[in-house]
């Protein structure tokens, strides 16, 4: 029994070590959309909490868009939920400084 506990104690450190590091280097980092693989099926939209992405229809067709880039906090949650690889973290460009 007490293995489990043992086991159970580790796993959770991991989880929320992971998290931290996420947190920590995903602040630097903002997602992006790889168009030709995006199929526009929206799953990364119902995963984002922060309200980054959207699906829009203009000139360029319908299309996800970071319509709030600012609230992107690079947590890759969004990554996880697309099967179709059209996502992945950048480094993200301090256009304030220039
Ligand atoms: S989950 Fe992936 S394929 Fe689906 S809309 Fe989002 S980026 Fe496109
Ligand atoms: S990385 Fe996180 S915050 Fe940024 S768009 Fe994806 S789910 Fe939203």
């Amino acid at each position: 029994m007490t293995i489990v506990y043992i086991s159970l104690v580790i796993l959770l450190l991991l989880l929320i070590g992971g998290k931290l590091h996420r947190k920590k280097h995903g602040r630097n980092r903002i997602v992006h959309v790889l168009e030709k693989n995006c199929t526009r099926c929206r799953s990364c939209l119902k995963k984002c909490n922060h309200n980054v992405l959207d699906l829009v229809k203009d000139e360029k067709g319908t299309h996800i868009e970071l319509k709030n880039p600012d609230n992107c906090t690079g947590c890759g949650d969004c990554i996880s939920a697309c099967r179709f690889n059209a996502l992945e973290l950048v480094q993200r460009v301090d256009t304030k400084s220039r």
